[in-house]
């Protein structure tokens, strides 16, 4: 069960986390990247917050946060993560509170957009390889779904160290992006402690 504030909770707590975290966010993407992914991350989610106002119901709150980042982030992660937002959004729908199954309906939602837009699969060295097991994790849990997500998103992201990446900057580097955690993958599960942290 989730309300609208605990919804805003969420984002203001992931954004608190990208903003912690935004220097080795940014180290992350300096080894298989441009080095900026910290701070696409903190300048979206900053102006996610200041652009969010109060809104009336979850679908007008995530549509807002979803064009605020596709619009307000250059790299391929602002659109990945507004796409991710807009579609949570409009699958969530013009209501106040979500229960369990509608969440994790509305999550699923989001990756669908997430693999729409940017056509990875797991194990290609993304976000995916921590939201996908996020999700299936949310799935199976009897209780407290939002901390099963939250652990398989950290196994998640610690299992893309290995990888080669396909997809993204990263893959232009070959087999040399192996031995880095992806950025994209352990935003994700920033993604998923906010939940984690909003939902308790
Ligand atoms: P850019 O790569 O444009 O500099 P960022 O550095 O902000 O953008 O984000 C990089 C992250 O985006 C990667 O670590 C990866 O997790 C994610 N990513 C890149 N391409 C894709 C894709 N096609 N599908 C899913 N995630 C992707
Ligand atoms: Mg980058």
């Amino acid at each position: 069960m989730a309300s609208l504030e605990q919804l805003v909770d969420w984002l203001t707590r992931f954004r608190d986390l990208v903003n912690e975290k935004q220097a080795y966010l940014t180290e992350l993407d300096s080894a298989i990247g441009d080095a900026d992914h910290g701070s696409n991350m903190a300048r979206g989610m900053n102006a996610v917050i200041d652009k969010i106002g109060s809104p009336a119901t979850i679908d007008e709150l995530f549509k807002t946060v979803g064009m605020t980042l596709v619009t307000s982030v250059g790299g391929a992660s602002g659109p990945l993560y507004g796409t991710f937002f807009l579609r949570f959004g409009t699958t969530a729908g013009a209501v106040t509170s979500l229960d369990d199954a509608e969440l994790s309906a509305a999550l699923r939602a989001g990756l669908s957009g997430v693999l729409a837009r940017g056509k990875a699969e797991v194990g290609d060295k993304t976000m995916l390889d921590a939201l996908v097991p996020a999700l299936d994790a949310w799935d199976a849990a009897d209780s407290s779904p939002w901390d099963a997500a939250f652990a398989a998103a950290s196994t998640g992201r610690d299992a893309t160290e290995p990888l080669v990446a396909r997809k993204g900057r990263a893959s232009y580097l070959g087999d040399r992006s192996a031995g880095h955690l992806d950025p994209g993958a352990t935003s994700t599960a920033l993604l998923f402690e906010a939940l984690a942290g909003a939902l308790a």
